[in-house]
């Protein structure tokens, strides 16, 4: 079976566009999602944080501080290459697993990612999908959705791959800059294609 990266800056639409496929019977994995599963109360990866680092990186109710444990990271790069070490393997091996489910008949999964071409999360796809919208499109929508000001969600965009590159690596594109009918006219035509070319 294939796994198909879709991947596009912060607001350029993956979620919605996953949401299509996923419409489509097509199965998918949020590698956020899955990032953050693999700290939840009661993980292996979460016990190991807790003891190098000190009961102090949880929280009363036993989840993990991600405030304390970002700004530790952010001040300590030694400690970030340790908390990537544990985490990073961790992660790739519930994505592998999440990306293959029992009693799955389509030919493709998909795996929904920001970073999907700035990390080694790329080398578990056959093609790249890209959700590509211009950057003011990219600006207005997350902040309505977010409420976010405008600085720091620009701030957030320059430290991603800018859109230029990304559109290079692209397999294909969904262009997202258009109401949703034809963003779905979109992913339908593109599930054809993978159907076929993978079925
Ligand atoms: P993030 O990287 O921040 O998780 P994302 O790439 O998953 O974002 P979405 O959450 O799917 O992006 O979309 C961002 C916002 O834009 C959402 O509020 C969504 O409803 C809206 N949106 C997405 N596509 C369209 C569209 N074609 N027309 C209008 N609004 C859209």
């Amino acid at each position: 079976m294939a796994v198909i990266g879709l991947t596009g800056g912060i607001g350029s639409g993956k979620s919605t566009v996953a949401r299509m496929f996923g419409a489509l019977g097509v199965h998918w994995v949020d590698a956020d999602d899955v990032a953050r599963q693999v700290v939840e109360p009661g993980t292996p990866a979460l016990t190991r944080i807790a003891e190098h680092f000190g009961a102090d990186i949880l929280q009363a109710d036993g989840s993990l501080d991600r405030a304390r444990l970002r700004t530790i990271v952010f001040e300590q790069p030694e400690e970030r290459a340790w908390l990537e070490g544990l985490l990073h393997p961790v992660i790739r091996e519930e994505l592998i697993r999440q990306l293959h489910p029992a009693d799955y008949s389509l030919p493709y999964v998909l795996l929904v990612s920001p970073l999907l071409l700035e990390t080694d999360q790329h080398q578990l796809v056959e093609k790249v999908v890209v959700v590509d919208v211009p950057v003011e499109v990219q600006l207005s929508r997350t902040m309505a959705r977010d409420d976010n000001d405008k600085a720091q969600v620009e701030r957030i965009i320059a430290a991603q791959m800018p859109r230029e590159k990304r559109l290079q690596k692209a397999d294909e594109v969904v262009d997202n800059n258009e109401v949703l009918s034809n963003v779905e006219r979109q992913v339908g035509e593109l599930h054809k294609k993978f159907m076929v070319a993978f079925g």
